[in-house]
């Protein structure tokens, strides 16, 4: 599909504005209520997803132009993280406006209009397959000295894809080394594709690079089934998305895909994950928006469009509702609830309707200003509810907190999921 096929959607907008809130009924406090950072931070309706929508029909009845100056920058001023997306689906069944500034991105990047600082992010890549400007060689140094089946030439049950944030932010490295020790305690058959390992293409998808994404994501998909493995366990919520939401939806690749928290908690119902210890500790947890809302799986649909009396726009048959209601957002809960000790508060922005990290589809890379904003919205969220440490289940956010609360001086505590688990073991 491309932008030409949201036409008669991108006129169905009422311009309502409800996407730049979190649902009314789920609003607890007026200092919480709003959902979309890119429109809160720029305070100008463009920069809202009723606003992209605007641009997007203007850009598809010829009025502007993808080489006008300013566009880019509030095409890709967003993070893609959907909170819009929910919130209009509230009120109207099948409206996409995340599908819609997706292919507007599309359009713009097949055009060759993206920011410049893209340039080395995307020469680095095509050299070392990586999003964090690191050597390829460099990929595994996190599991030197773990004794872990190497997926290029041996076969296993389950591959373990830690993602590019994973492999080289070394403060991080503790993340995939603890799940590589549970699961290896638990008895599961594992191993890694080590230096060969690739991007998982999702964050390129969201900035707007669907080629790209397409070569990765064949590449990650021919490199799984020869290496005989039936399930796929990620550590990080972007290579859970990419998995479970765009190959599926691009490639019709279907793969039994688990986030580790998911992988965890049924590890622990069986009773191969046990605590010893208790950790008196009180937490919020921040649910990743590639894990909550968009990590929802892809549910296939055929049609058409149809108009009644040349007005109402139709599907036929009714299109399934991607609402971010079926995302992950228990598994990580529980896994932390069954943790003695731990004291779990929610945000009041939660699950589907979280204010997201900061870091999603490239504005960390570009725009790191708006991306600590709003991040530090998130932490000022995270204290109100009396937490001592805010948890999260993906290593984007978590970074995204840490360089946050650096800047201000900060101190909150930021743990992993796993973090917890292997302490209280
Ligand atoms: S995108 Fe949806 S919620 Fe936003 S203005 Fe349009 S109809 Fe309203
Ligand atoms: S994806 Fe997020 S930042 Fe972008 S318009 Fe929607 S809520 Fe705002």
């Amino acid at each position: 599909m491309g932008l030409e096929d949201f036409k008669a959607m991108v006129h169905r907008c009422s311009r309502c504005s409800y996407c730049k809130w979190i649902p009314f009924a789920h609003v607890k406090s007026w200092r919480f209520a709003k959902g979309c950072p890119s429109i809160e931070y720029h305070s100008f309706q463009s920069y809202s997803a009723s606003g992209r929508l605007c641009i997007s029909l203007a850009l598809l009845e010829e009025r502007i132009s993808c080489f006008d100056e300013g566009l880019p920058d509030i095409v890709f001023k967003c993070m893609l993280d959907g909170c819009c997306d929910v919130a209009c689906k509230v009120c109207r069944y099948d409206l996409e406006p995340l599908e819609v500034m997706r292919n507007l991105r599309f359009r713009l990047i097949d055009n060759g209009c993206f920011p410049i600082q893209d340039i080395p992010l995307i020469d680095n890549l095509r050299k070392e397959d990586n999003m964090m400007m690191a050597r390829k060689a460099d990929r595994a140094n996190w599991a030197a000295g773990l004794s872990l089946k190497d997926l290029t030439t041996e076969k296993a049950d389950v591959v373990l894809h830690v993602g590019c944030r994973l492999s080289f932010d070394e403060e991080l490295w503790r993340i995939p080394q603890t799940a590589v020790t549970l699961l290896l305690d638990a008895g599961v058959d594992v191993g890694i594709l080590g230096r060969d390992e690739n991007c998982c293409g999702g964050r390129l998808y969201d900035m707007g690079y669907r080629g790209e994404f397409l070569k990765y994501a064949e590449n990650n998909i021919d490199a799984w089934r020869n290496a005989g493995a039936t399930t796929v366990v990620t550590t990080c919520s972007d290579c859970y998305h990419a998995f479970k939401r765009l190959y599926p939806e691009e490639l019709h690749a279907p793969m039994n895909v688990l986030h580790i928290t998911e992988f965890l908690e049924q590890l622990i119902a069986k009773g191969k994950i046990a605590f010893k210890k208790s950790l008196p500790l009180k937490i919020t947890y921040h649910d990743p928006c590639h894990l909550g809302r968009r990590g929802e799986p892809y549910i296939p649909w055929e049609g058409r469009q149809k108009k009644i009396r040349g007005q109402i726009l139709v599907y036929e048959p009714r299109k399934p509702r991607n609402n971010g209601a079926c995302g992950v957002y228990d598994a990580p809960r529980n896994v932390l609830r069954s943790i003695p000790g731990i004291q779990l508060f929610e945000m009041e922005r939660n699950r589907e309707f979280a204010w997201c990290c900061g870091a999603g589809a490239g504005v960390r890379e570009r725009y790191p200003e708006f991306s600590f904003w709003t991040a530090g919205e998130r932490i000022e969220e995270a204290y109100a509810t009396g937490a001592e440490a805010l948890v999260s289940a993906c290593p984007h956010c978590e970074r995204n907190f840490l360089d946050a609360l650096d800047q201000r001086g900060d101190s909150l505590k930021v743990f992993d999921v796993l973090d917890l688990v292997r302490e209280a073991r």
